[in-house]
């Protein structure tokens, strides 16, 4: 068992929750979102949305009392000036730009004054056409297959009582499967006999990103492709970090030096991509792996955020800042 998750759990055997709560680290914690509603309303992958309109304003609530919330300005300032957090800082991010980052969560965010960043893949910026993820889970919400095993695949999936965990299965299989997500895709429409196409993307377009922009947020790049960045030749991994960069700043006329790796697990990026990040201009990024970060500076390129996930309350968000790693 993990030391934080064996922690956690003679923590609450011994009442000590509260103590570890009061007694967090100083540090840098992130917030990481993907889509905010609900999963039921989306004809695509409902596993990437990370709570309700109501859950956000309630967790944007108790972070407000709870830390610090600072810009990614602040926190590359923070980095150059090699200075290690005094207090709990937080900063608020959100990851791939579904377009309720800005009907549901701007609004939010500016009732509560506070500043986000959003992590943009510029490829699904203004395109109609969904990315794999949601073409799948489109194809298994429409079909509901009592089980499947496509070639690439090591063992099958039965379906269960619950599709959304079922998705999620599927999604796991198809990411660690060597066959390409299209090629998989093409494997599942031909077994489905699928062949009307797919409801449009549910992106955000160049002028909700000016918008974002304009209240007073910011922008960081999430690659152009979505790509994990890992299995990229050196030339591919070159235009990931370039082209997304170059886009944003040339489309939005501002400076974009903060990236979040896709999918952002340790297997996703590693000293080439890092060096490939430094190269390019970027000062930070960001992972998908929960910690607090205890000295930015000393880590940059490999800042770690928790994930928010549906139906969480204030207790699951105290232990999960509670109880976890340091880095
Ligand atoms: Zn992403």
């Amino acid at each position: 068992m993990k030391f934080s998750r064996l922690k956690r759990k003679l923590g609450g055997l011994l009442g000590l929750d509260s103590y570890y709560w009061e007694n967090r680290p100083n540090g840098l914690y992130c917030l990481n979102f993907h889509r905010i509603g609900l999963g039921a309303d989306t004809p695509f992958d409902p596993c990437v949305f990370s709570c309700s309109s109501e859950e956000l304003d309630k967790h944007l609530e108790f972070i407000k009392c709870h830390f610090t919330v600072i810009t990614l300005a602040e926190l590359e300032s923070l980095v150059k000036s090699h200075s290690v957090p005094d207090k709990r800082y937080m900063c608020l991010t959100f990851d791939d730009g579904y377009i309720d980052n800005y009907t549901n969560a701007l609004p939010i965010l500016k009732k509560h004054n506070l500043k986000a960043s959003f992590f943009i893949a510029t490829g699904l910026i203004g395109s109609n056409t969904a990315p794999w993820w949601d073409k799948i889970a489109f194809l298994i919400k429409r079909y509901r297959p009592a089980s499947l095993k496509l070639s690439g695949w090591k063992e099958g999936i039965t379906s269960s009582a619950c599709q959304v965990n079922d998705i999620r299965e599927i999604l796991t299989a198809v990411k660690s499967c060597k066959h390409s997500a299209a090629s998989q895709i093409a494997e599942l429409e031909a077994k489905f006999s699928h062949v009307s196409g797919y409801p449009d993307a549910e992106f955000m377009h160049w002028e909700h990103l000016s918008s974002l922009l304009d209240e007073g947020m910011e922008i960081g790049a999430h690659s152009h492709n979505h790509d994990i960045l890992t299995k990229l030749t050196d030339q591919e991994l070159f235009y990931e970090l370039s082209h997304s960069k170059a886009l944003l700043e040339e489309k939005l006329a501002c400076s974009v030096t903060a990236f979040s790796y896709p999918v952002g697990n340790k297997s996703t990026y590693n000293e080439k991509v890092i060096e490939g990040l430094r190269n390019t201009g970027y000062q930070i990024a960001f992972n998908f792996l929960p910690g607090v970060n205890a000295s930015p500076a000393a880590t940059p390129y490999d800042l770690h955020r928790f994930p928010v996930a549906p139906n969480m309350n204030q207790r699951a968000l105290k232990k999960m800042f509670s109880y976890t790693g340091r880095f």
